[in-house]
């Protein structure tokens, strides 16, 4: 294992595989075969798992002269995509078009500037429409012969099969919550006690243990999200649990995309302000406005997504509480997500039965499935949160 896969914790599986792809890359470029190695990828994985981090090092491994030293530039840039041979191609909506696809087939086409390879990570392949899978799977099937595709999905069902079946599949596991404060603590340098308590919380996502980890107001709001369940007494209550987690998901998706809308509009400003100064100025003015359109029309995707996401983090952490709520009733020999509230939690176990929070559980999955399917937020979290009103709190406060 090259130093480059340092960053990828808990799948060695995945390091042996894409490494040894990355030895067979070279004897091919040599003419010799190279079985390990193939121009299309799929790497799944529930999120947070590190797919984009698996992509990540796996193209700047294929571009660094050394196959993955860690510190050369191709190695630092490559990541990011920053470097000339490596493009990180990512959607803020709901889905790749056509167009999206066509544009990505012809910058594939190109052949590298300073490297062996060029490789296009594809991250969110599962936004792939039915009417751009076409157009991807020609490039798939006959690709430049220094081009490499990376698809990154949640699972191989969330690909189109087409797509699919023509990738070589490279599956993440969920990382345990012992290697996540392990990266935590050795790479984030995050005390073991909040190292510890981040990785429970995230259950098994990344991103989301080192925001936990590094964020008093990620902390806080997660805490007021698990205070929900205690204040659903009756509808009304159900209600305004509803209005106050949109609300909350809402500022947090504000404090994302905010600076990017605003480094947007200034960068356009600074693009088409020449021109307006310029001596044909009803053209540059139409220019300008079709441009402005188009960004606006971009970032109300990217809120409306945005906002989703948030609201889906949301109901997962609601769900590691009735999880967690549901081991205790049924006195299952596992660790609690949220050990720290063991003795509510036992409150929460004590006066429902397990098929209660079953029930529970199948709302919240629910919840989720209408995110995805574009219902309002608002109307799903209101009957989330009808389903998981608890009469006792009522009767207990009487
Ligand atoms: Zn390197």
């Amino acid at each position: 294992m090259t130093p480059v896969w340092e960053r990828l914790i808990g799948q060695q599986h995945v390091v042996d595989d894409l490494s040894r792809a990355v030895v067979d890359a070279e004897h091919i470029r040599r003419g010799e075969p190279g079985p390990a190695m193939t121009h299309a990828w799929l790497i799944t994985g529930p999120p947070g798992s590190g797919r984009s981090t698996a992509a990540g090092c796996f193209a700047a491994a294929l571009v660094c002269p050394e196959d993955g030293c860690g510190v050369c530039d191709a190695c630092r840039t490559a990541p990011l995509g920053g470097h000339p041979d490596v493009e990180i191609v990512s959607t803020d909506r709901l889905s790749y078009g056509v167009d999206d696809a066509r544009e990505l087939v012809l910058r594939a086409s190109m052949a590298p500037i300073s490297s062996p390879w060029h490789v296009i990570v594809v991250e969110d392949a599962d936004r792939m429409t039915e009417k751009a899978g076409p157009v991807l799977l020609k490039a798939l099937e006959e690709p430049p012969p220094h081009t490499v595709w990376v698809l990154c999905a949640p699972s191989v069902e969330d690909v189109l099969p087409t797509i699919a079946s023509r990738t070589r599949l490279v599956p993440l596991i969920t990382p345990t919550t012992a290697d996540i404060a392990q990266l935590l603590v050795e790479h984030h340098g995050v005390d073991l006690a909040l190292a510890s308590f981040a990785a429970r919380a995230s259950q098994g996502h990344i991103g989301r243990a080192r925001a936990l980890a590094s964020d008093e107001h990620v902390r806080m709001r997660r805490q007021e999200v698990m205070r929900v369940p205690f204040d659903l007494a009756d509808v009304p209550s159900c209600f305004v649990a509803a209005a106050n987690l949109l609300a909350a998901a809402t500022d947090d998706a504000k404090a994302i995309t905010d600076p990017l809308d605003q480094a947007e509009s200034a960068g356009l400003m600074a693009q088409f302000g020449d021109l307006l100064d310029a001596a044909s100025k009803a053209r540059a003015k139409r220019l300008t406005s079709a441009a402005t359109t188009e960004l606006v029309k971009k970032q109300k995707t990217r809120r409306t997504r945005a906002v989703r996401d948030q609201v889906d983090r949301e109901v997962v952490d609601l769900m590691g509480l009735y999880r967690d709520v549901l081991a205790i009733q049924l006195e299952a020999p596992v660790g609690l997500v949220n050990e720290e509230l063991r003795p509510q939690l036992t409150q929460l176990a004590e006066r429902s039965m397990p098929n209660d929070t079953g029930r529970r559980l199948q709302a919240l999955a629910h919840a989720r499935q209408q995110l995805v399917a574009a219902v309002v937020p608002l109307l799903a979290l209101e009957s989330l949160m009808v389903e998981l009103k608890d009469p006792w709190i009522r009767l207990a406060s009487a």
